[in-house]
């Protein structure tokens, strides 16, 4: 059976993540006129399990799918996305060059690249990469109606192209995988790590959603990263 929906606080859920298929959580913002999702997901039949829960909850499905980083664990499920995509400039151009790259050496070689990977699209699941539909620079701020979130770009130790999305009303941020080594040997640059752990610190969220963890702390967060 599927996982259901977790509810966070009054706004924000997140659909949980799972270790088997490297999918990420999905997260879920709520406002009074627009719903915001944070990350796709990693193929069609991730989203659609998202969207089956939403409807299980009775929510609308997402106007806006915004992308912690060009992951395909967190974007290759964007071709299935329900409304428009947002993303920052630096993910839209790893989508592009990733699109081309499978073009040239096709989908065996993105397949190789991991076991959970080859799990996710076992049965010959397409793999599509789509470029962002809104891309930023910098940060930017969408009201949802009685919801303000902000999304903006953070320097990270795991790719070159974090996006933390915040909603401060509920004191919710998620961080993707900002606080992760890089792929694949997950060695984490030490400098990075606690510049991300001062920057995660003045956001002063109460709950803090990673990619592939149970929603945490500040606190949590901060200190792991600076054990290095
Ligand atoms: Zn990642």
């Amino acid at each position: 059976m599927n996982p259901s929906l977790i509810r966070l606080t009054e706004r924000v859920w997140v659909y949980p993540y799972e270790q088997e298929r490297d999918r990420p959580n999905l997260g879920y913002v709520r406002g009074d006129r627009l719903s915001l999702a944070v990350d796709a997901g990693h193929s069609d039949a991730h989203i659609a399990e998202y969207h089956a829960a939403l409807k299980a909850e009775g929510l609308p499905l997402p106007d806006i799918t915004v992308l912690t980083h060009w992951h395909w664990d967190h974007t290759f499920a964007m071709h299935r996305v329900h409304g428009l995509t947002l993303a920052n400039g630096r993910t839209d151009r790893h989508l592009r060059a990733f699109r081309k790259k499978l073009a040239c050496e096709g989908v065996e070689a993105f397949l190789s690249m991991h076991e959970t990977i080859r799990r996710e699209y076992a049965g010959n699941r397409p793999v599509v990469v789509t470029p962002a539909d809104i891309v930023f620079s910098g940060g930017i701020d969408i009201d949802l109606g009685g919801c303000p979130v902000r999304a903006f770009e953070v320097e990270s130790p795991h790719t070159d192209d974090g996006t933390f999305v915040q909603v401060p009303g509920e004191g919710v941020l998620f961080i993707g995988d900002a606080n992760s080594g890089a792929f694949p040997t997950w060695q984490r640059d030490a400098t990075k790590a606690k510049k991300l752990a001062d920057t995660i610190r003045t956001l002063d969220a109460r709950i803090v959603v990673e990619g592939h963890w149970t929603p945490t702390t500040t606190e949590d967060v901060v200190n792991d990263l600076l054990e290095g």
